[in-house]
């Protein structure tokens, strides 16, 4: 990576010019949008003819897919890169290349799976970007622990002499971290909300942590306050980073704020707070997103936020709240079982319900694909160390809830708190044994 590259990106974002006006700031993305589509133009095949953001078409995972090749700027077909991807995943390998692009696979909330490609341009662009914006005033010295599905090489870029990191796996139970962690001793914690349930238990003997970051899913209402009194914080910092970007994230007040200096968000409003975003990013160049429509939806916050940012705050992100499966006297993640379903072809729309203490239904909109689904799920089982569940596969049922959840668990295990206790504190039998 390009470490000048790097800390170019993080000087600006993080001391460079900062928009004091609502208007200051549109005029500044106008300015990078143009700039932005006259790349593409020259570049990208599906844009050689736009020349405003308004012409061009709001896309979704299923476009984007559809339109893969003609999409990216350096001429990468999709069976390549999915060829490429899904081998990687299923040998756990999570730096697949394609010359110098990294090609990744996202599960997200809707369709089946996306495939994106991120050069190292790019690469080093985020890292800056994430670095200026998520650490500390004191910016040296940090350590910071990634509790994290993949040890993505995004993450892995931003490793310097500005701060080190360490990967906490999460195929592996958390409990077995936790003297890992201690010792460690992090100044900063990346976590998704279910993980930091599970070593909230431990947040008095994480002494030296300034800020406490939740990743990848969505907060309960409420929890942000207790998780942040758990660890010895005063407020719960939240990053909302996705495939498509780095949307959001908390300013000094706990306060969520997009990232309107680096992403344009167009609201398609549900009413008069809710709002699904609509993403172009200025500056991801191998696999444009402009006019990308996620999801989720966002609600806006009431009022002027007290740091005084021009950058829209919002309250709360709704969607993404999948739930944790309890198999086997296990937490077993979200993303995992939505990561193992995708790995198989022939359908679009899937759930996964948890209906019993080891019963699964699995929902398809092609059941013809459900073979191939179940091989991916007992490979998931076997890799950790789970007695397999019953698994039954039924047509897709649309959920007509607002909140669509992928992995949902409707069987509410009694032992359930005491499973989460157990998990910190030491650890059930497992793969590899001993419980120490
Ligand atoms: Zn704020």
């Amino acid at each position: 990576m390009s470490k000048l590259r790097t800390a170019v990106v993080l000087a600006r974002t993080r001391w460079g010019w900062r928009p004091r006006t609502r208007a200051a700031l549109e005029r500044y993305q106008q300015r990078r949008i143009r700039a932005h589509l006259r790349f593409l133009r020259a570049r990208s095949p599906f844009y050689a003819d736009v020349r405003t953001l308004a012409e061009a078409p709001v896309m979704d995972k299923q476009t984007m897919m559809a339109n893969f090749d003609a999409l990216n700027t350096v001429g990468v077909r999709r069976a390549e890169a999915e060829a490429l991807a899904l081998a990687a995943e299923r040998s756990r390998d999570f730096t697949p290349m394609l010359g110098n692009v990294a090609v990744g696979l996202s599960s997200g909330t809707s369709g089946h799976r996306g495939l994106f490609l991120v050069s190292p341009a790019d690469r080093d662009a985020w890292a800056g970007t994430v670095l200026a914006l998520t650490l500390p005033p004191g910016l040296v010295g940090h350590r910071i622990a990634l509790f994290l599905r993949a040890n993505n090489a995004l993450y892995e870029s931003v490793r310097s002499r500005l701060v080190d990191f360490r990967y906490f796996d999460l195929t592996v139970p958390v409990g077995q971290h936790l003297a890992d962690l201690v010792e460690y001793r992090p100044t900063i914690l990346v976590a998704p909300p279910s993980v930091l349930r599970l070593l909230a238990g431990a947040g008095s003997r994480l002494g030296g942590l300034q800020r406490v970051y939740s990743v990848a899913e969505v907060l309960d209402e409420g929890e942000a306050e207790s998780l942040a009194r758990a660890f010895g914080q005063q407020h719960l910092h939240q990053l909302y980073q996705c495939t498509e970007g780095f949307l959001a994230r908390t300013c000094e007040h706990g306060v969520l704020h997009l990232n309107e200096q680096h992403v344009l968000i167009e609201p398609e409003w549900l009413d008069e707070r809710r709002f699904t975003p609509v993403v172009t990013d200025f500056s991801r160049r191998t696999q444009p997103i402009v006019r990308y429509r996620l999801n989720d939806v966002l609600v806006a916050r009431r009022g002027p936020c007290p740091c005084g940012s021009v950058l829209r705050a919002i309250e709360r992100i709704e969607g993404r709240a999948d739930d944790t499966l309890l198999l086997d006297g296990r937490v077993v993640f979200a993303d995992l079982v939505s990561r193992a379903v995708i790995a198989a072809d022939g359908f679009t729309e899937y759930a996964v319900v948890q209906t019993g203490p080891d019963r699964l239904q699995v929902q398809l909109d092609e059941l013809a694909a459900a073979p191939a689904v179940g091989v991916e799920l007992d490979r998931l089982w076997q890799r950790l160390g789970l007695a397999a569940p019953a698994v039954e596969f039924v047509p897709y049922a649309a959920d007509p809830g607002v909140k669509r959840r992928r992995v949902r668990r409707d069987w509410q295990g009694t032992a359930d708190a005491a499973v989460r206790d157990r998990r910190v504190g030491d650890r059930p039998s497992g793969p590899g044994g001993a419980v120490r």
